[in-house]
C-alpha cells in the first residue's frame, strides 16, 4: 500500500542554511501524526511545504498519489491551523469561517449551511454575529479549527495550535480534536514541541532534531524503544548511564558499565564489541530492594526523597551513575542513606548509540 502523503527525499534551504536534510515522511489516511522537536529542528518548515506556503528546495512531495510540491495552496485541499489564530479581526466569527468557502467561489445558500454546520461542531452557534476579539483564546482558537475544517478537507495541518492556551483548556481541546479526528475520518499533521501533547494525540510521533527525524514510531514505542540517545531525552524523563558493548546477539547486547558491572539491554540494531553506548532506562522501570533473578541489579545508596503527592521520587547513586526511581504510596519505608539494590528488567533498558 502506497502512502496517502510522502515526503521524498526533502530538502529546503534558506541561502546557504540547510534547514530540512533529505527527510523521507510516509503518512497514512486517516493517521494523526506528529512531528515534535525543540524550536528550530524544521517542523514549521515542513508543515508549510506540505500546505504550500514554501517550496522544497529538493525532492518531492506526494498527496494521494500525485506530486504537490508545485501547486498553490488553495489547490492542495488542506485545511491549516496556525498558533496566532490568524482570525480576521474585523470580520464576524460566521463571516471568519466563511471566507474559504467564499474564496472557493461556493454558493451563498451552502456557504450558509455549511457554516452553520461549523458552528455547531466546535459549540458556538451562539457566537455567529461577534468579533474575535469578544471570544476567549480557546474559542477564537475553535473557529480557527472551524475554518479549517469547513470546506471539508481531507487532510488538516495544524501548528502548535494548542500553544497559547491555559493548561486546563490545552488538555480539554487535545481531546476534543482527538474525538474530531476519529468521528471526521481526517489526516491530521500536528506540530508541537511538548511532548505530552504528542505521546497524547498520536497514532504516530516522529521526533525531529536539526532537520532530520531521529525516529518516527508510535507513542509507546518512541516512549519504551528510543533509538537514539536524543528521542530518549526528549520524550519523558529517563536514566542514563554509559557503557561499552560485551557482545551483541538479536535484540539483547551485553553492556559492560564504568566499574566493570556486566547487565543485558535490548538493542533495536547491531552493535561491535567494544562500541561505546548510552542505556536508557526510565524512573518507573527501576526497582528498589532485593536483587531479583533475572533482572539486571546494581548496588545503590538513596541519597534523596521528594515527596511528589501520587509519587516519590528516590535519588539514588549507583557506581558513577545519579539515578532516579518512582516508588507510589507514602510509607514505602526507603530512607536517605540506605544502601539497597536497583533492578530493571532488560527489555527496560534500551541500548543507543553514543
Ligand atoms: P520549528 O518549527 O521546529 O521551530 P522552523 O521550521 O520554524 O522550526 O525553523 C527551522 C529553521 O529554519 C530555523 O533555524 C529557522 O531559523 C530557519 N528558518 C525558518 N524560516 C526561515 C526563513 N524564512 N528564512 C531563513 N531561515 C528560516
Ligand atoms: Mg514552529
Amino acid at each position: 500500500m502506497s502512502a496517502f502523503i510522502s515526503f521524498e527525499a526533502v530538502s529546503k534551504s534558506y541561502g546557504d542554511v540547510k534547514v530540512i536534510d533529505g527527510l523521507n515522511l510516509s503518512i497514512e489516511r486517516g493517521e494523526f501524526v506528529s512531528l515534535l522537536g525543540p524550536s528550530g529542528s524544521g517542523k514549521t518548515t515542513m508543515l508549510m511545504m506540505l500546505a504550500g506556503f514554501e517550496a522544497p528546495t529538493g525532492g518531492r512531495i506526494v498527496v494521494d498519489g500525485k506530486r504537490v510540491d508545485h501547486l498553490p495552496p488553495h489547490a492542495r485541499n488542506m485545511g491549516v491551523v496556525f498558533q496566532s489564530y490568524a482570525l480576521f479581526p474585523h470580520m464576524s466569527i460566521a463571516d471568519n469561517i466563511a471566507f474559504p468557502l467564499k474564496m472557493r467561489g461556493m454558493p451563498k445558500a451552502e456557504v450558509g449551511t455549511r457554516v452553520k454546520r461549523a458552528l455547531d461542531m466546535v459549540q458556538l452557534s451562539a457566537a455567529s454575529g461577534r468579533k474575535p476579539a469578544q471570544l476567549s483564546g480557546g474559542q477564537q482558537q475553535r473557529i480557527a479549527l472551524a475554518r479549517a475544517l469547513v470546506f471539508e478537507p481531507e487532510v488538516v495541518l495544524m501548528d502548535e495550535p494548542l500553544g497559547a492556551l491555559d493548561k486546563q483548556l490545552r488538555e480539554h481541546m487535545q481531546l476534543e480534536l482527538r474525538e474530531l479526528h476519529k468521528s471526521l475520518g481526517l489526516t491530521v499533521v500536528f506540530v508541537t514541541h511538548d511532548q505530552n501533547e504528542a505521546i497524547t494525540m498520536s497514532d504516530r510521533i516522529a521526533v525531529f532534531n536539526s532537520g532530520k527525524i531521529e525516529q518516527i514510531d508510535t507513542p509507546q514505542l518512541i516512549y519504551s524503544q528510543p533509538n537514539t540517545r536524543f528521542v530518549a531525552q526528549f520524550i519523558g524523563e529517563t536514566n542514563l548511564m554509559n557503557g561499552s558493548v560485551a557482545e551483541s546477539h538479536d535484540d539483547r547486547a551485553s553492556i559492560s558499565l564504568g566499574d566493570g558491572t556486566r547487565v543485558i539491554g535490548r538493542t533495536h540494531k547491531s552493535f561491535r564489541p567494544g562500541e561505546q553506548i548510552v542505556l536508557s532506562v526510565r524512573p518507573e522501570a527501576l526497582t528498589i530492594g532485593d536483587v531479583a533473578p533475572g533482572l539486571n541489579s546494581l548496588p545503590a545508596v538513596i541519597e534523596d526523597l521528594v515527596f511528589q503527592g501520587d509519587h516519590t521520587r528516590v535519588h539514588l547513586k549507583s557506581g558513577g551513575s545519579k539515578l532516579a526511581a518512582r516508588v507510589t504510596g507514602q510509607n514505602h519505608g526507603y530512607a536517605v542513606g540506605q544502601s539497597t539494590h536497583v533492578s530493571f528488567a532488560p527489555e527496560a533498558c534500551a541500548v543507543v548509540p553514543q
